[in-house]
């Protein structure tokens, strides 16, 4: 595999990108939420000593790339990762895109086209995170983020993939999905993709591990996309041995070229800040696909070769892109 990836630190050759979790968070914010309704629970400098602790339990796993898909929706801040960067001993990737399930700020409404700035700002931000780098940082963008839920692919999240399928086209930058099984929102994810024209092997459709439905996730795998079973430890979406059996089910099926795993995870969320997180799902690291699931997968007499290819060979593949 060639070519090299965007990190927080610069370019990482593919072929050295290790074993990489492709679905992650670090700090999930609300700037506004939290400046205006303190909660005392978000530190820099205890969160940053968590990160960092965190990252040296990765490294010392055997992981070496991490794939934040912290987008804005999700409370990006770029010079935070890159002061965790610059000690950590994994490789970080940053996203580009957006995260809402239904509606985009009110400043996208002025800003579309036929509003009052007829314009639509989002495939150039997109691009521009991706070329240029994010916000002066330098930092690039190497992975695009999207996301549909239970409301479906409304007007405005059709406004994000139309940008993110622009940005994927000029820039051969691979697309990620947050998506809901349980309505099958993976199936509508890729009929959106396909009619704008993506190859559907250069789309992600993330959480698909949060269903046991084999028939549901073997049409996803058909039409080539690959799927994320990237909520391990996630209690409150799923049961992580129901998790692995359909993850160990895919692969006997001959899928393994198709799957990544990762959890979804991160040190602090305003979502469930982390004395909720603490109390609910005191177990969900970032660390359970190497602690846990590979080592069961290997119990089960999965083969080196084909952890390897879902741990590493796939991210790879994926990040390399279709440039
Ligand atoms: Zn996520």
């Amino acid at each position: 595999m060639t070519g090299t990836v965007a990190t927080v630190r610069g370019e990482v050759a593919v072929k050295d990108l290790g074993a990489t979790l492709m679905h992650e968070h670090l700090f999930i914010r609300n700037p506004e939420l939290e400046e205006n309704y303190p909660t005392g629970e978000w530190d820099e400098d205890v969160m940053h000593a968590a990160a960092l602790a965190r990252m040296r339990a990765l490294a010392a796993a055997g992981i070496s790339t991490l794939v934040d898909l912290t987008v804005m929706g999700l409370g990006r801040s770029i010079p935070r990762i890159q002061r965790l960067a610059a000690e950590s001993p994994v490789n970080i990737v940053v996203a580009t895109g957006f995260y809402t399930q239904r509606d985009l700020p009110t400043y996208f409404s002025t800003h579309s086209r036929g509003g009052y700035i007829d314009e639509d700002p989002l495939a150039e931000m997109f691009i521009g995170d991706i070329r240029e780098g994010i916000a002066g940082t330098g930092v690039k963008a190497a992975i695009i983020k999207v996301s549909s839920d239970r409301f479906g692919i409304t007007d405005d999240v059709a406004r994000v993939f139309a940008a993110a399928a622009a940005a994927h086209q000029q820039t051969g930058v691979p697309i990620a999905t947050h998506s809901n099984p349980h309505v099958l929102g993976g199936l509508d994810q890729q009929a959106r993709f396909t009619e704008l024209g993506i190859d559907l092997q250069h789309v992600v459709i993330g959480h698909s591990g949060d269903t046991t439905d084999i028939t549901y996730l073997r049409r996803l795998l058909d039409a080539g996309s690959t799927v994320g079973l990237d909520r391990f430890g996630m209690t409150i979406t799923g049961v992580d041995t129901e998790r692995v059996d359909t993850l160990h089910q895919l692969i006997e099926l001959g899928y393994a070229e198709q799957l990544v795993v990762s959890h979804d995870s991160s040190l602090y969320s305003v979502n469930m800040a982390p004395t909720h997180k603490d109390r609910i799902m005191p177990e969900w690291t970032h660390l359970i696909v190497s602690e846990q699931v590979l080592p069961e997968l290997r119990r089960r007499g999965v083969s080196e070769e084909t952890i390897d290819q879902i741990i590493v060979g796939n991210p790879a593949r994926i990040l390399a892109g279709s440039h």
